[in-house]
């Protein structure tokens, strides 16, 4: 029978941690530690995303520094509020909501963002020092699939790693961290022939394609660990990329959607802000 993953109680554990060092920080500092969500137009998922960092950040100490522009700001317009945010010491991490409304370029904006408060670790610097394995902040769902494996006590020296797909946002910086950690990492997508044999040999799968059910009862072997990370919502609520009642039963660990990576990633994101305020100290 599998394990389940409990991703909320990681998180929560992680959450109680940061809240720690924020409170540290702060009366060794005596500067506050701050996160700026700009969210742009009024897209309901991003809307919930957002609500839901701001109010994970102010639970552990961290102010709150938020700015809507509406749906059809300018690329200049919604470039200024990144450079005022640049500027301003309070704030300590800018996330710049995605994705953005299709008239603005999301890759000059994002790289207005100084590495140093890029909480997201989605600027062209921040991925130049992930490959170059410097130090600098990392995104935070791959953060969070890491926290989460290290949490079980898995040791990933020398483990098949597959991860399913290869964004900028999750499987490309996932795949670089796993290599980091020693795993032999082999990255999907796409225009891979024949999924299910090559997540077979995995002792790990990753799912990050944004597909619903794409991973079934075929594409794991006996025994392996899967995460989750794909969130869709289907007529029976929220699934994810793995079909979890067919592929749980052959699996020795699993992660739920809701439940698993999800949470995770908001805590990745309220530990990168406290050690974005260290960095500019
Ligand atoms: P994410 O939320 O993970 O960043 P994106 O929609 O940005 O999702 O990217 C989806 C990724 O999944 C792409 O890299 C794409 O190549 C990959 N992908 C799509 N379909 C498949 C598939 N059938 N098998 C493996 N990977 C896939």
């Amino acid at each position: 029978m599998a394990q389940i993953i409990d991703g909320k109680a990681a998180a929560g554990r992680i959450r109680d941690l940061v809240k720690d060092d924020v409170d540290k920080f702060r009366s060794v500092t005596h500067r506050t530690v701050g996160l700026a969500t700009v969210l742009v137009g009024d897209d309901p998922a991003s809307e919930v995303y957002v609500t839901s960092k701001r109010r994970l950040s102010r639970q552990a100490g961290i102010e709150d520094h938020h700015r809507r522009l509406s749906a059809d700001a300018g690329q200049d317009e919604v470039a200024a509020v990144i450079d005022e945010l640049a500027e301003d010491d309070a704030v300590s991490g800018i996330l710049l909501q995605l994705p953005l409304p299709k008239h603005l370029d999301s890759k000059a904006l994002i790289d207005r963002i100084p590495w140093q408060k890029d909480v997201d670790g989605l600027t062209t610097t921040s991925a130049g020092l992930l490959a170059r394995n410097a130090p600098g902040l990392r995104p935070c769902t791959p953060l969070g699939i890491l926290a989460l494996l290290r949490a079980e006590g898995i040791d990933l020296s020398g483990v098949s790693a597959v991860v399913v797909g290869r964004s900028e946002l999750v499987g490309k910086p996932l795949a670089q961290l796993l290599l980091q950690q020693n795993a032999t990492v082999t990255v999907t997508h796409s225009r891979t022939r024949d999924l299910a044999t090559v997540t077979r040999t995995a002792d790990i799968v990753i799912a990050a394609a944004g597909i619903p059910h794409l991973i079934g009862a075929e594409h794991v072997k006996a025994g392996a660990i899967v995460i989750d990370v794909g969130i869709h919502r289907s007529a029976n609520g929220l699934i994810g990329d793995v079909d979890f009642e067919a592929v749980s039963p052959i699996t020795s660990r699993i992660t739920p959607v809701p439940g698993g990576v999800g949470p995770m990633t908001i805590a990745e994101l309220l530990r990168n802000t406290i050690q974005a305020a260290k960095i500019q100290t």
